[in-house]
């Protein structure tokens, strides 16, 4: 690798992507970031232009709408986003990483054919049902299911729990489409079989049954509970082969982990950007405050640790296939370490900034919140820190590479 080589802008195209979106941020999601998190507002006219930059279908082939980037495109973007509205971002991530991508790699051509055009230009809102009120990390315990009918059409019963994008609007409208997990049977060794079903707005018995307010952070993200009571699923609608979607599952939350991570990189970026600005301009006892050790402190662990997350996000994306499994210790590992980072940065930054820091205008009160989510969502820190203990026990040979 020469000197200079840039892990986060390893090619000319991804230096491209990022002023893009970085312009555009600047311009169009920092202005109502403040404004959508205090009245939980999700901004869907702003959403739609991401669809307009290529955004929505960052890693889908041209010929359905999109511009077929890889995994560290799809870093690029949650990263820059999130510099300025993790809410909003996590909107885009629920879209275009759980729900756009997912099809894009397990969905056959008619699906991918008939519906990634919609999604990819914003036309329609799509989100992805994996938890319940009761199974989260335990996801294979799920009680959604679905059987099927005599004419080759699949019923399908449950709830799902809040899912990101599950309502669209401030009413009870849910999502246009939604990628929903549901069992439909058990293998041999009794194991549950999973299957996931395209659900889309309109059908009988699909609706939202809550809309849950008052979140700690997210806020400018609509978050839901989305029902399936006799919702009649025609054969065309269901991904892949009935009872293979483990595998679909356990790839889709890869890409969505190392995206939440690159949500904490920029999360961090901002924070450290502030606080580092404040400590040259505020003074105390006639001296900077950035002069005072302790406030050294806090500047330069969060330099380091901003710098490792920023290293480890963008080598697990460049290491990893969207078409393959297979990265599960490292997408773990990059979400379980660039996380709780982001919280403790955005922690500091308050700190630095005194009463500044703790009201809304000085921004990283918001990103303080939002950075918690980053912890539970797309697995929580004991399911990573299960997972890589577990991975490590069967194989050690990646600790020695
Ligand atoms: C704002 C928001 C947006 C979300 N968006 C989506 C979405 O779009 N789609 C979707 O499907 N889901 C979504 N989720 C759900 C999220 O993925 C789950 O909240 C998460 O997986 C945890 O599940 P749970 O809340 O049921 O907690 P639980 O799994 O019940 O966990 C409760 C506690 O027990 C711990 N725990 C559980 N099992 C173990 C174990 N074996 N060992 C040690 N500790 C354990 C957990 O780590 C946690 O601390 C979202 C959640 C939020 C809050």
């Amino acid at each position: 690798m020469e000197p200079g080589f840039d892990l986060a802008n390893p090619t000319e195209e991804h230096r491209m992507l990022r002023d893009m979106v970085r312009n555009f941020v600047q311009e169009e999601v920092e202005p109502q970031a403040h404004e959508h998190d205090r009245h939980e507002k999700f901004n869907a006219d702003l959403f739609r232009k991401l669809g307009d930059l290529g955004l929505l279908g960052i890693t889908i082939g041209e010929e359905y709408g999109g511009v077929g980037m890889d995994a560290t495109a799809v870093a690029i973007v949650n990263e820059e986003l999130s510099y300025s509205d993790p809410g909003f971002c996590l909107a885009y991530l629920a879209h275009a990483q759980l729900m756009v991508n997912n099809l894009a790699y397990n969905g056959d051509e008619d699906q991918k054919g008939r519906i990634l055009p919609l999604v990819c230009s914003g036309e329609w809102i799509g989100c992805m049902g994996m938890s319940e009120p009761g199974h989260g990390t335990d996801v294979l315990g799920m009680t959604t299911s679905a059987s099927p009918l005599e004419d080759g059409t699949w019923l399908l019963n449950g709830r799902k729990m809040w899912i990101t994008n599950g309502v669209i609007d401030d009413g009870s409208t849910p999502a246009d489409v939604c990628m929903v997990y549901a069992k439909t049977g058990q293998d041999d060794d009794g194991r549950q079989q999973i299957t996931t079903f395209i659900v889309e707005r309109g059908m009988e018995g699909y609706s939202v049954g809550q809309k849950i307010l008052d979140k700690l952070g997210m806020r400018a993200s609509n978050t839901a509970e989305l029902v399936f009571d006799d919702v009649k699923i025609p054969s065309e609608n269901v991904v892949g082969k009935p009872g293979e979607s483990t595998i679909h599952m356990m790839r889709n939350l890869e890409i969505e982990r190392i995206a939440l991570a690159a949500m904490a990189v920029g999360i961090s970026r901002r924070c450290l950007s502030i606080m580092n600005q404040y400590a040259s301009e505020r003074e105390a006892f006639g001296r900077q405050i950035r002069e005072f050790g302790q406030i050294q402190r806090h500047i330069a662990e969060s330099w380091a640790e901003y710098r490792a997350m920023r290293a480890y996000v963008y080598d697990t994306a460049l290491n990893t296939r969207l078409s393959e499994s297979g990265n599960r210790l490292d997408s773990d590992g990059v979400k379980l370490y660039s996380t709780t980072a982001a919280k403790n940065i955005a922690d500091r930054a308050i700190q630095v900034l005194g009463g500044y820091g703790y009201v809304g205008e000085y921004v990283v009160e918001r990103l303080w919140r939002d950075s918690k989510l980053l912890e539970i969502g797309g697995g929580t820190l004991e399911s990573h820190q299960k997972n890589i203990a577990r991975d490590l026990g069967r194989d050690s040979t990646p600790i020695n590479n």
